[in-house]
Order: C-alpha cells, then sequence, then structure tokens
C-alpha cells in the first residue's frame, strides 16, 4: 500500500478522553473512531490488525478439529426464555422489539442459539464429538464502556461451544481448547496465562480465563512468576489425543494462577517468595465446562450407545477478537507509538522515502516494494511529500516492526538502512539484502501454519 493513496488519518494531539496507552494510540494511529459510547468504526488499520487477529484464531480453532460457522447478532427471546436467562440476564442486555411487536435482543452470547441449532439436527452419540465456533459481533450494554475497544459495548468475539456424550469426554474438549487458545496467544505474540476464575453458580473447577498482564488490567491476578517460563513453541499436538492435552493442561495448571475471585491465600504463601507476584491482567480469554445447564432444560439430548437418550455434555470458550487489539498494544508501545509483533502486524515493513521525486530514491523504493511483495509480504511505503521526521515519527506511531529507510547518500553507497521498531537499532545493507532478511524473518509467520489453509479461502481473506 503507498501511503499516499491509504487512509490513515493519525491525530498530532493526543485525545483527552482515552485514560490508557492502547485507546490513546489507536485513536492517534487511525485505528478506530468513535461511533457512540462503547461503539465503535475500524478504520482500514484498525480493520487491518482485527482481521489478522481474526485469521490467526480461525486456523488454530481450524487446526484443533472445531467448525467455523456464523449465527446472527439478533435473536428470538424466546429462546432465552426456554434457558431461563432472558429474565436473568438483566440490563447489560440490549432488548429490542420488532414491528410486530415481537421481543427481540441482540445477542450478548450464543449458548441458547446453539443448543438451538444441535437439538434440531443432532440426535445420536454417533454425531459426537462436536465442536461448532462462530466470530461474530456481541452487544452488551455496559454500565461503564471504557478504554476503546477493551471494554465495548459492541465489540468482536470468538465463541465455540461444544457438544460430547459424557463428562470426560467434554474434559477433553475443555483441555483441547486450552491448549489451541495457548497456541493461539504465543501466535500474535502475547503471554496469555490461564488462570483459575470463578465458575459463578455452575460450580466446579472446569472455568479459566486467560489473562495479559498490564498495570491498566480490569483483573487482580495472583501468580507462580514459574509460570512465565512456559511455552508451546513448536511442538506438534494431537488435538484427539486426551492424554496428550491433558498433560499439556496439567503443565501450565500447576503452577499458581489465578484471579482475585478464586484466589486462596494459604495457598499462594506456599509459593517462594521470590515467585509470589499479583499483578493486574487483561481478560483475553474463558474457557468453560457447564455440563447439561443449557441442554436439560432446553431439550439437548442423544440416544448414547445403550440406546437411552440423554442429554449432552457442553462448555463455551470465548475469545476477545477486538478486545485484543487494545491488549497487544498495551503489552507492546514505547513512548513513540505501537510495537506490533511480527504475527499481527497490519503491514509487516514500512518503506521511508528521503527524497521524494528523486528518480533514483523512487526508482529504489518501487523496487523494494516489489521484492518485499513478491516474497509474500505487504509493505507500506511512504511516499508522500513530507519531512523525514514526520515520515519517522508517523511509522513509529503506527508500529511496523521493520522500516527500510531510502536516501540519496546511501542509495550512492548502494545501501538502504533496516531499523527493527522494537530496539530502534539500524543497519545498512543492499536492498536486496534487506529484503531477504525482512522475508526471514516474517517465515514462520507467512507459512501456511496448517495445510488445508493453504488451499481454503480463510487465507485469501487479507
Ligand atoms: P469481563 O469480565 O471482562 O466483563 P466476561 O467474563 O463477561 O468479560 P466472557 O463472557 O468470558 O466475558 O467473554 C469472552 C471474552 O470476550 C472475554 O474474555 C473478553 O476478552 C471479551 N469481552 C467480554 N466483554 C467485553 C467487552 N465489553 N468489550 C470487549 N471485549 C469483551
Ligand atoms: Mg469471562
Amino acid at each position: 500500500m503507498r501511503l499516499s493513496r491509504y487512509f490513515l488519518p493519525v491525530l498530532k494531539e493526543t485525545p483527552s478522553e482515552a485514560q490508557i496507552a492502547s485507546h490513546r494510540l489507536m485513536l492517534r494511529a487511525g485505528m478506530i473512531k468513535q461511533a457512540s459510547a462503547g461503539i465503535y468504526s475500524w478504520l482500514p488499520m484498525g480493520f487491518k490488525v482485527l482481521k489478522r487477529i481474526e485469521q490467526i484464531v480461525h486456523e488454530e480453532q481450524i487446526r484443533a478439529g472445531h467448525i467455523p460457522m456464523l449465527m446472527p447478532t439478533l435473536q428470538s427471546a424466546d429462546l432465552w426464555r426456554e434457558s431461563g436467562r432472558y429474565d436473568d440476564y438483566g440490563e447489560e442486555m440490549l432488548r429490542i422489539k420488532d414491528r410486530h411487536g415481537r421481543d427481540m435482543l441482540y445477542g450478548p452470547t450464543n449458548e441458547e442459539l446453539i443448543t438451538d441449532i444441535f437439538r434440531a439436527h443432532v440426535g445420536s452419540y454417533k454425531d459426537l464429538p462436536l465442536t461448532l465456533y462462530h466470530i461474530q459481533w456481541k452487544f452488551r450494554d455496559e454500565i461503564r464502556p471504557r478504554f476503546g475497544v477493551m471494554r465495548g459495548r459492541e465489540f468482536y468475539m470468538k465463541d465455540g461451544y461444544n457438544f460430547d456424550i459424557d463428562h470426560d469426554a467434554a474434559i477433553h474438549a475443555y483441555n483441547r481448547h486450552m491448549v489451541s487458545y495457548l497456541r493461539t496467544y504465543e501466535r500474535m505474540g502475547l503471554k496469555a496465562i490461564p488462570m483459575r476464575a470463578d465458575s459463578g453458580p455452575i460450580g466446579g473447577e472446569d472455568t479459566h480465563e486467560f489473562l495479559v498482564l498490564a498495570d491498566t488490567g480490569e483483573s487482580e491476578v495472583f501468580y507462580d512468576s514459574a509460570i512465565l517460563d512456559l511455552t508451546l513453541g513448536d511442538r506438534a499436538v494431537n488435538y484427539d489425543d486426551r492424554a496428550e492435552c491433558a498433560a499439556i493442561v496439567r503443565e501450565w495448571t500447576t503452577p499458581y494462577a489465578r484471579t482475585d475471585e478464586t484466589h486462596d491465600a494459604a495457598i499462594y504463601d506456599q509459593i517462594p517468595e521470590a515467585r509470589r507476584k499479583s499483578s493486574r491482567g487483561i481478560e483475553v480469554g474463558q474457557i468453560f465446562y457447564f455440563g447439561t445447564k443449557y441442554s436439560e432444560p432446553m431439550g439437548a439430548v442423544v440416544t448414547n450407545d445403550k440406546g437411552e437418550r440423554v442429554p449432552v455434555h457442553m462448555g463455551s470458550h470465548g475469545i476477545g477478537v477486538s478486545r485484543l487489539v487494545g491488549a497487544l498494544i498495551e503489552a507492546n508501545h514505547d513512548e513513540n507509538g505501537i510495537i506490533w509483533p511480527e504475527g499481527v502486524t497490519p503491514f509487516h515493513c514500512g518503506i521511508v522515502n528521503l527524497k521524494q521525486g528523486d528518480a533514483e530514491v523512487d526508482a529504489a523504493c518501487a523496487g523494494l516494494y516489489k521484492a518485499l511483495a513478491e516474497k509474500g509480504l505487504e509493505p507500506l511505503y511512504d511516499d508522500r511529500e513530507e519531512r523525514a521526521g514526520a515520515k519517522f515519527a508517523t511509522m513509529d506511531l503506527i508500529g511496523l516492526p521493520w522500516r527500510i529507510t531510502v536516501g540519496p547518500r546511501g542509495l550512492k553507497s548502494g545501501v538502504v538502512e533496516l531499523t527493527c521498531r522494537r530496539t530502534g537499532t539500524s543497519e545498512e545493507m543492499s536492498p536486496e539484502a534487506a529484503v531477504a532478511r525482512v522475508a526471514e524473518i516474517y517465515a514462520p509467520h507467512t507459512a501456511p501454519h496448517w495445510e488445508p489453509m493453504a488451499k481454503s479461502s480463510f487465507h485469501t481473506w487479507l
């Protein structure tokens, strides 16, 4: 993309309404514009990041064997009356009447709709296990929307639902989700720690929230710092293998990590003092096993292998896709702007032309652009008639991880400058070497992560 032809409405002033860095930077970098309280338009660069995150979520869900679909945002109140949640949900639910006076609502979540789909089409244990998910806008009329997209009223969420024949099979689905979520966040360059959370009135131990440590987080968390050393890396996981998934879950749930709701000081105090940590965290996902809570009242039953009719065991699993954009910035920024991890950056590499209109510099920039594109990378070329300082400030603000600077002086000796946004270090090299280096850095991110994806339409979304 040429910046002169793009729509990147960066702001010079720091918006006064933004209290935290990610909100400030998203506004300043022209990623979002507030439409009304807690509701945002996603401007082109914000939209791109949102789609990159969504892409990773899809790839990892499909890799784990979960099936994508799409349910509507508007739902009928009748289904929610069946589950008993229409009255329980309270003020957070946006209730609407259609022209015929029918009660509708803008879905805050989809357990009822998915259970209705399941009961209409599935009747036998032979059709299980089944995990369906979608990525769709949700609406919760939050009393205090704030921090930009972090606590919106309208927000984008991946929510998935597993249907299993019994408790053990459903626990495997739970474990599978935990492992796939770990991989999802890792690919985004994010450390999200699974923490035992409060399962509310349902009881049991089977819910974990994934938290990104940040001073601006809304949750108070307590953990053993040993958990920070764990990584999944590029282990090949067989998602059908119950023991393998359970072992990974054990690995991540052995070090103490809890939100304040389930915090137990007596256990916490046994952690060696140097490893005992408490801080704030941003919830970027949650997994939940809830048994037959919805299947029983809503009649989602199947015939088991003994011919008996039994309610299915279910769980639901959410990732805050739009919140992640903010959380990623909270975890990756400095005083000059955003620093995107390679996995989610809106453009792979910036190209800064220091002397727009100079035939040689223009040609070198065009050559770099073409060479990067041929490697499957998306450059953002700042071809505006602007001072070098202004171009650098824009690049720093929008946070592309790599920048190639091209000027007449360097070109005389055949070099351009490759700069790393995170460390600020620059290196001179030939244009060819710069392209090769950038392509090598991105290789783990641009390779198809899941073979069938390479052939599917998902891969061409962005
Ligand atoms: P919170 O405790 O932050 O209100 P929640 O526990 O009610 O969130 P879930 O129902 O678990 O939310 O939704 C799954 C994910 O959706 C959350 O982990 C979070 O990342 C995201 N999410 C929830 N509410 C919002 C919101 N108002 N704005 C943006 N993202 C949200
Ligand atoms: Mg939650």
